[in-house]
């Protein structure tokens, strides 16, 4: 059988690792971090993910932790200017299938031990661009996938200008796991709530499972320059979670912060500050030596965290190359190959993820706001909103211009 060589243990990683695994190739899996060292230390990220995804994992056999995973029912958003104490909107989707975020350091940690398991040769290394040079010279392997994230192994990967366009983070981000949530009084709980704060960012409420149990995450994605983005980048964890509320307290609606009036860390490891900058790079590695590596999810596609979609892609980009190279059978994985299989990833997903998250990150235009209004009156809008977090290819039709806003608005007006 096929052998392949993956670089890299996150949610793309790793969960191809084990779809090639079920399917009999013999799989080399490099992993920067222990399971001991994954388990121990700062968050990665809120890995909020949703139906769609979290099938791929149950298909898989990687859903040990799902019936303890608190589950999210439904999105709730809301819209306030600074410091407003009640929203100007507020609206609630229901999810069809509810959405459910696991600790990726206790996820990922149980599914590298799995991956040893079921007959991966795993080697802890963090590989360097010399190393994967020696690896794809080697001729040992079929097929070299690069699985590593937003980390250095990303330079190896051509910027494609085209499907970038930002050259700086569009967000500065804030996270904080937290007990003592307290129940919001205006809905259920079991939500992922987005409120959004006019011109100065997003904070989102969320339902986790940690090491140690369900908790909640306050998550801040601010507007560079704004006054949610102050973070110096020495704050211990307590001053962390100290500025957390003391901007909720001054800038988000006054349910937030009574929510909020008991919140207290998980543990010294909760939090989490970071920026990401947007980027799409070319598909196919060149080494010097001459070997060929195929970049895979956030590698490839790095989108901002505002939409909660790179777990959810790097979900589904690995069960697409996954499908791809079953497809492919015994034939050479040449730069063909490796180009088609991340274009018809782009064209049929990635792009629709990348449109709908760059567009979010501006100030929202005026159809967005008119769509925003609708759903808070009308619930099938709302639905749908909270389902294009599952499927953002749906957005195309109805949500992402003007024109198509306006042709989905008047269907509304005419069933009314
Ligand atoms: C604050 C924040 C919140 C987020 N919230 C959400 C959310 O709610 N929902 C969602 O869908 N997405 C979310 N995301 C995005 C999501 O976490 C990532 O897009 C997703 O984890 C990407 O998966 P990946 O497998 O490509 O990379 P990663 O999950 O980053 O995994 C890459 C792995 O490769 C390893 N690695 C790196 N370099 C090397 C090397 N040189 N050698 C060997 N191994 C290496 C890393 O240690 C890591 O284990 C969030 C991100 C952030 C920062």
């Amino acid at each position: 059988m096929r052998d392949i060589l993956i670089v890299g243990a996150g949610q793309a990683g790793l969960q191809l690792t084990h779809a090639l695994l079920a399917d009999g190739y013999t799989v080399t899996l490099l992993s920067a971090r222990t399971p001991a060292e994954l388990r121990g230390g700062n968050p990665l990220s809120t890995q909020m993910l949703f139906g769609p995804a979290l099938e791929i994992e149950r298909r898989l056999g990687l859903d040990a932790r799902m019936d303890e995973t608190p589950p999210a029912y439904g999105l709730r958003v809301t819209l306030s200017g600074p410091g407003q104490p009640t929203p100007q909107a507020d609206l609630i989707g229901t999810l069809d299938v509810p959405a459910r975020s696991c600790d990726q350091r206790v996820k990922m940690a149980d599914w590298l031990e799995l991956a040893e398991e079921r007959g991966a040769t795993v080697i802890h290394q963090a590989v360097t661009a010399a190393d994967l040079d020696a690896l794809t010279r080697s001729g040992r392997y079929d097929l070299t996938v690069v699985a590593a994230g937003r980390g250095d192994l990303t330079s190896l990967f051509e910027h494609d200008p085209d499907r970038s366009p930002y050259t700086a983070p569009q967000r500065v981000l804030a996270v904080s796991y937290v007990h003592g949530l307290r129940p919001s009084p205006a809905w259920a709980d079991g939500h992922v709530v987005n409120h959004t704060v006019a011109g100065l960012g997003e904070l989102f409420i969320m339902p986790t499972l940690t090491g140690t149990g369900p908790a909640d995450i306050l998550f801040f994605t601010a507007v560079p320059g704004g006054p949610l983005a102050d973070w110096s980048p020495a704050l211990s964890p307590t001053d962390h979670l100290d500025r957390t509320l003391a901007l909720i307290r001054t800038h988000l609606p006054t349910e937030v912060a009574d929510r909020c009036r008991d919140v207290t860390l998980v543990d010294d490891r909760s939090t989490l500050r970071g920026s990401v900058t947007p980027a799409v790079r070319r598909p196919v590695a060149a080494l010097p030596g001459g070997g060929l590596a195929l970049g895979l999810a956030d590698v490839v596609i790095t989108n901002d965290p505002l939409t909660g979609q790179g777990a959810n892609s790097a979900a589904k980009a690995a069960d697409h190359y996954h499908r791809a190279i079953l497809a492919h059978g015994d034939r050479p994985f040449d730069r063909t190959w490796m180009t088609d299989t991340f274009e018809t990833f782009w064209h049929g997903y990635g792009r629709a993820v990348t449109d709908w998250t760059n567009l979010m990150l501006g100030p929202p235009p005026a159809h967005v706001q008119q769509l925003l209004g609708a759903a808070t009156a009308h619930p099938p809008t709302a639905r749908r909103l909270a389902a294009g977090f599952a499927d953002p290819t749906d957005f195309d039709a109805w949500f992402m211009t003007e024109p198509a806003a306006t042709s989905y608005l008047a269907g509304l007006h005419q069933k009314a």
